[in-house]
């Protein structure tokens, strides 16, 4: 029988527990997002990380700048929220216009309130298996649903196809640390099929519909999708969902498996930056 890895149902308790530990908390934590230009996806994230934050009971800022915005500009922004002390998070939305040098941008985020965890210090922490003051959202989250379901990861053989800096690249890391042989796919793998057919858990971050089809899989791995692909005919993950299904020990769904824990992790990060930032002042 396949196990459904419901995200949904688990990024609710964290919402939960967290709203109820904020309640409980005379100042609140504060979660400020830079938006540049009006990418639709992108407006969709902020909008629900925003409604999320209140839910919550969080403090939440919205810095959006126009799409021909200068890199002074933002990093200005950028500068403020670090010395601002009312403001526990800082989150700049991916993707940035293409004349922006991310890497820029995203290095001046000071890594104490580097709520996506992605600026070197908090990124090179992870990979020394140092706890760094954030965790990225998406790999943390996944890895969070697995323990959930009391998937073991020593010594698995798990497959991570893509290899980018906010997913692919840091989950592998993720599962190196708790003992896991990894292999890593990207665009130029050769020997993808045979590589999936052997492992026994495999993650997608690919960003194509139905890539993973049922000749991808034999003796039952777990199958996290973290695809998001919007087509004309609707959302879709980059599992072939209703083939694979039968093939599967374990599989997140689409939507509602890792979309709702990245969002949580991103409350749950705030939360724990708010605390850290709180021992640092005393
Ligand atoms: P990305 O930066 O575009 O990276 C895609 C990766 O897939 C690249 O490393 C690329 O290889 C690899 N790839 C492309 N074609 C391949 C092939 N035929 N075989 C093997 N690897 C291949 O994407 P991303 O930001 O990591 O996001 C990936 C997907 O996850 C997207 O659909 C995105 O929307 C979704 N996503 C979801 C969440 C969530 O919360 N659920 C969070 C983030 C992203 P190269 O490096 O060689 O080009």
């Amino acid at each position: 029988m396949t196990i459904i890895l419901d995200g949904k149902k688990l990024s609710n308790k964290i919402i939960e527990n967290l709203k109820q530990e904020t309640e409980n908390s005379s100042k609140k934590p504060k979660l400020a997002v830079i938006i540049v230009g009006d990418n639709p996806a992108s407006q969709i994230y902020v909008k629900n990380k925003q409604k999320q934050a209140e839910y919550i009971g969080y403090e939440s800022l919205v810095i959006p700048l126009p799409k021909d915005a200068t890199e002074e500009n933002i990093l200005e922004h950028i500068y403020i929220l670090n010395e601002d002390t009312n403001v526990t998070a800082i989150l700049v939305q991916l993707p940035l216009p293409e004349h922006i040098n991310k890497q820029k941008i995203l290095e001046a985020i000071d890594p104490v309130k580097d709520v996506d965890g992605f600026t070197s210090y908090n990124f090179g922490r992870l990979a020394l298996n140092y706890t760094p003051y954030a965790y990225p959202c998406t790999p943390k989250g996944i890895i969070r649903l697995l323990d959930e379901y009391k998937i073991d990861l020593d010594g698995k053989k798990a497959l991570v196809i893509g290899r980018s800096n906010i997913v692919g690249k840091p989950l592998a890391l993720f599962l190196q640390n708790r003992n896991a042989t990894v292999t890593m796919a990207n665009s130029h793998t050769q020997n993808l099929k045979e590589l999936s057919r052997n492992a026994e858990i495999i993650i997608s971050a690919v960003g194509k519909p139905n890539f993973i089809t049922a000749d991808y899989i034999e003796n039952k791995p777990v199958i996290i999708d973290v695809g998001i692909n919007r087509t004309p005919t609707g959302l879709y993950g980059d599992v072939d969902y209703n083939n694979v299904f039968e093939k599967a020990s374990y599989i997140t769904p689409v939507p509602g498996g890792v979309g709702p824990m990245t969002i949580a992790m991103l409350m749950e990060n705030t939360y724990e930056l708010f605390k850290i930032q709180r021992s640092l002042i005393m």
